[in-house]
């Protein structure tokens, strides 16, 4: 072999080794896909490992906007619009997936005593957290409270239609919807075959398969801690196949007068609630169920949210806020 010939041989390796070493320290391995879109109002991260899993996390991501613009509370052309125009006594026809998520969305409110409860949203429009949020009056919240009640209307899941028993009853989907598109991104990605998969909807993670990381093939999760820099973790859980979902307070809120007011909303009275709580994780198969019941368990409290995941067979993990990693805006 000529020097020549030596030297490019030499390049060759070096430069395959060099993309190796990239490879690694890029924490991603041959055949994984990572992709992130914003869906939901939030950042929505899908990894997958496996045969085709470009393709897949594509498939998983169009499942996930489908499912976007279906429950998107702000868009005129969503199904949630159409319930909320609707007026009372006449048949809304739904598909499917509305029927799913209103039918899981009850059977929490049920199980927590209103304490879920998706009719909140003329409340949660008041406290405008996704505009320039205010202290309402008093006696708007008293005025809004009177349409919320998850009672006000009745769900027909079999024949996929429902009725609104008061016009100005309005559905919003915020506390549930993340949970059940995250779901279905599982679902769309194991149907594609992929080995492995980790999804993150803003908080909502589901993983499938084995963390090809981990020789045990465990999952870690970091719970962030609250009110810290993004990636700074309170408690890490580990988990083999499951959804673990929290609902926290430090990332929607404002601070008026000094006060902190965030956008969990407690049904009975109309404001967020205070109870001590920064942030509530669950965890469940399901991750449209952990989503409405880290919602839940926020509003009740430790006590009664244990014993509502209990019902459901979740296992939860409550965080308590700490003035002193708290922001003062
Ligand atoms: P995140 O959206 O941060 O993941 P959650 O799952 O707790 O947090 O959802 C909070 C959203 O759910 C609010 O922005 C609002 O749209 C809605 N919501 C607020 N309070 C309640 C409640 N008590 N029951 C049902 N939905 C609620
Ligand atoms: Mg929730």
């Amino acid at each position: 072999m000529s020097i020549k010939k030596i030297k490019i041989l030499l390049s060759v390796i070096l430069l395959a080794v060099l993309c190796a070493a990239l490879y690694i320290s890029s924490g991603r391995r041959a055949g994984e896909y990572s992709e992130t879109q914003f869906l939901f109002d939030t950042e929505c991260t899908v990894s997958a490992g496996g045969k085709n899993a470009e393709a897949a996390v594509n498939a998983a991501f169009e499942r996930a906007a489908e499912l976007d613009a279906l429950f998107d509370y702000y868009s005129d052309s969503s199904i949630v619009s159409e319930i909320n125009n609707a007026s009372a006594d006449v048949e809304i026809g739904i598909d499917a997936d509305t029927a799913s998520v209103l039918s899981m969305a009850n059977q929490i409110s049920e199980a927590s005593g209103g304490a879920f409860d998706i009719t909140i949203a003329p409340v949660k429009d008041l406290w405008n957290f996704s505009g320039e949020p205010s202290v309402p009056s008093s006696a708007a919240i008293q005025s809004a409270l009177k349409s919320v009640n998850y009672n006000n209307f009745t769900l027909d899941s079999e024949n996929n239609f429902l009725v609104k028993h008061n016009t100005f009853t309005r559905i919003d989907l915020g506390g549930i919807a993340k949970g059940y598109a995250a779901d279905e991104a599982a679902k769309t990605l194991k149907e594609s075959g992929v080995k492995y998969a980790l999804i993150d909807f803003g908080g909502n993670v589901v993983t499938l398969g084995n963390n090809p990381k981990n020789k045990n093939g465990i999952w870690k999760i970091g719970i962030q801690k609250p009110f810290a820099p993004t990636g700074e973790y309170s408690e890490i859980i580990e988990v083999t196949e499951s959804a673990v979902v929290t609902s926290g307070i430090y990332e929607r809120n404002f601070t008026e007068n000094g006060i902190l007011y965030h956008h969990i909303l407690d049904p009975k009275s109309g404001y967020p609630v205070e109870n001590g709580l920064s942030s509530v994780t669950v965890v469940h198969k399901s991750s449209a169920v952990a989503d409405g019941l880290a919602t839940a368990c926020f509003v009740l409290g430790e006590e009664h949210g244990r014993e509502l995941a209990e019902k459901f067979g979740a296992e939860v993990y409550f965080k308590y806020r700490n003035e002193q990693t708290e922001e003062t805006k």
